[in-house]
């Protein structure tokens, strides 16, 4: 735990008392702060009282007594209208943060120089800060990792010189950090999500960008014209930029061709890393999340075989593009992170002959987004809410089955990806859709599948529960 000692003998008002909360509340106490908690929901109180946290009705509190108020990432600071804490804090004049921002004042007390990358966009998040993390450590690197994936960043261990910190934020994070300064900040890319909490694209896209404001080096990709003004915005008022695309070839920067990494000097190419054989980055963006980890890695002082190393032996994260089992030439693809179309392009267009799972709690647009994949696609396995409609948008483009249940579709795909003609066969479940019309999460989904693939029988797994 990181000990929040710039609150020490302070007052402070915390909002939020779920796992995150709950670690800040604890890494406040531990730093000295008087801490008074509350939550809408009384079971995450009494839990917190259970703890030893002291917990009271906010809106009964003396707000000027407060030196700042902590507020959880998951409750709305803006949009669609600020929570009522927000309003209480306001209108007293108390500084509204949150628990990225406690550690960022932690490391510029104890260890300033710590390494400290930090890592946004709209998509790719976790797998840039799991695969960075997974480079320094193979590289021998101290290396701690959290923010939005794993553990909250309070629970990590304390700065020190040489401890490298690998921390994800998401939006509702960057906004809570007014002083974040990481020492590389990735801005991976932006694309329209999440408006109902952030109002105007507008809006969204200039809190991702006080990410990279805030560093030493930015390092940005450019493939969206967004993030491509961010990076000429920052560059004309003297900010070190490293641009990253995974299409274009750059006058200055990093980019992809095809498997190769290229680095890129005044319009002078050479390779520096391949993706080759690396079947845990496969994908063109997967391209674009390597290209910034290996930007951020030479950041912080990495050389170039230490990273190759690292990104041959990454594992991948669970439930995005996750080779979960082989039979014979059917390969079985876990990306039930992919919840929307979108997200579920990335794995469509990655492999050739596809008996696709998908289907869930439907989402607007449904699967139309999509049809340029369709042939590549050999038959359809539909389950949950969304089969009738995905089956309606499929038509005659696409033979398909309404499968119901996860399992059925499972064995059914199994089974006519055995029997297909070529040399090899992807079973993908990449829903398009949210989960909670049969599972109670994503993780939930993606282990259903997971045990489906081994209930088959004479399967190679491949890796296990991580
Ligand atoms: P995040 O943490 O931002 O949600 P993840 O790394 O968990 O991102 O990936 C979520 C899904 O988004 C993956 O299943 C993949 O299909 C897609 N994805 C991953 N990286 C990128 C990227 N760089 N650009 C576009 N889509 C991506």
């Amino acid at each position: 735990m990181i000990p929040a000692t710039s609150f020490s003998a302070k007052r402070v008002a915390l909002f939020g008392l779920g796992g995150s909360g709950i670690a800040t509340a604890h890494a406040l106490m531990a730093g000295g702060a008087e801490v008074l908690a509350w939550d809408d929901n009384p079971d995450s109180v009494a839990k917190a009282a259970s703890e030893g946290i002291a917990t009271g009705d906010l809106r009964a509190a003396e707000w000027a007594g407060f030196a700042a108020f902590v507020l959880s990432p998951g409750v709305p600071l803006t949009h669609p209208k600020p929570h009522w804490t927000v309003e209480l804090a306001r209108g007293a004049g108390v500084e509204v943060i949150g628990d990225v921002e406690l550690f960022c004042r932690e490391r510029n007390r104890q260890a300033a120089q710590a390494p400290f990358i930090a890592i946004t966009g709209t998509n790719g998040k976790s797998t840039t800060t799991a695969l960075t993390a997974h480079i320094l450590k193979s590289a021998g690197r101290d290396t701690q990792m959290g923010g939005n994936i794993g553990r909250a960043v309070m629970t990590l261990d304390p700065p020190e010189p040489r401890r490298h910190y690998v921390v994800e934020c998401s939006s509702y994070q960057i906004d809570l950090a007014p002083s974040i300064n990481p020492t590389a900040g990735v801005l991976l890319n932006l694309t329209p999500d999440h408006l109902d909490r952030h109002g105007t694209m507008q809006h969204y896209a200039s809190i991702k960008e006080r990410l990279v404001a805030g560093s030493d080096t930015a390092i940005v990709g450019v493939d969206d014209p967004y993030c491509a003004q961010i990076a000429d915005r920052l560059e004309s008022v003297g900010k070190k930029v490293v641009r990253i695309s995974k299409r274009l070839p750059l006058t200055d920067g990093y980019f992809a061709a095809g498997t190769d990494l290229m680095e890129a000097v005044d319009g002078r190419y050479s390779r520096i890393a391949f993706l080759e054989g690396i079947g845990s980055l496969r994908g063109q963006h997967n391209a674009q999340n390597a290209l910034a980890a290996v930007a951020a890695c030479l950041r912080v002082g990495l050389e170039l075989g230490e990273i190759q190393k690292g990104l041959e032996s990454f594992p991948g994260l669970a439930h995005r593009m996750e080779q979960v089992a082989r039979k014979g030439k059917v390969l079985f693809v876990n990306d039930s992170k992919a919840t929307n179309a979108d997200a579920a392009a990335p794995a469509l267009s990655s492999f050739g002959r596809i008996y696709w799972i998908a289907g869930g709690l439907p989402k607007e647009g449904g699967i139309e987004p999509l049809r340029g994949f369709f042939p590549r696609v050999a038959k359809a396995y539909l389950i949950g809410e969304a089969a009738p409609a995905f089956a309606a948008t499929l038509g005659e483009a696409v033979p398909y089955e309404i499968s119901g249940t996860l399992a059925a579709a499972v064995e059914h795909a199994a089974q006519d990806a055995a029997n297909d003609a070529g040399d090899e066969a992807v079973v993908l479940l990449s829903p398009a859709c949210a989960s909670f019309d049969q599972f109670r999460n994503f993780e939930v989904r993606g282990e259903a599948f997971r045990q489906a693939v081994a209930a088959i029988g004479k399967v190679d797994l491949i890796g296990g529960a991580r």
